[in-house]
């Protein structure tokens, strides 16, 4: 699915080809509450890193977060997230570890995304106690990461040879 994306002011514009498009996947560790998740969680997707195009790039900041793991040194995480220096929103995460990969964050994108058919809530061992897990049913819940990749869980909830995630979602949901 081809997306565009931008910050708020409009400094930052890109554009990605995402095979995985559909925003499920809550993330409520620190990291994404504090840069990127008002509501206490943040949503990344998954794109095609060689097919991203980026203008305004000298806009961009880059955050590489210091963790602080159990029985692990601290140390700083090799994921790179990108925002505007201007408005100060958060736009997409790239770890060179998995090079060929771009996460956007749901909120930078302006294309009208699917509707995710149920969500997978994730790191709620570091949930803020004041966040509410507002979830519905066939919703999954991990305390630390998921057991299935972003691409599984595509493979599984919307087959490749769907031309509309979206209307399916939307059927689904529907019904109930
Ligand atoms: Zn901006
Ligand atoms: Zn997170």
């Amino acid at each position: 699915m081809h997306l565009e994306g931008s910050c708020h002011c409009g400094s930052v514009k890109f554009s990605v080809t995402a095979h995985q498009p559909i925003p499920f996947m809550r993330c409520y560790c620190s990291i994404c509450r504090k840069t990127a998740g008002g509501g206490g969680y943040a949503i990344n997707l998954g794109a095609d890193a060689s097919t991203m195009r980026v203008t305004g790039k000298r806009h961009l900041r880059v955050y590489q977060a210091q963790l602080h793991e159990e029985g692990k040194p601290p140390h700083t995480s090799s994921g790179r997230r990108h925002f505007c220096g201007r408005c100060g929103s958060a736009l997409w995460l790239f770890d060179p570890q998995w090079p060929e990969l771009i996460h956007p964050h749901a909120s930078a994108i302006d294309t009208p995304l699917p509707v995710p058919p149920h969500s997978a809530h994730i790191m709620l061992g570091s949930k803020a106690g004041w966040v509410a897990v507002e979830g519905k049913r066939g919703d999954t819940r991990f305390d630390a990461y998921p057991d299935f990749s972003l691409a599984e869980w595509h493979e599984r909830h919307a087959p490749k040879t769907s031309p509309k995630p979206a209307a399916k979602a939307a059927r689904k949901s529907a019904k109930r």
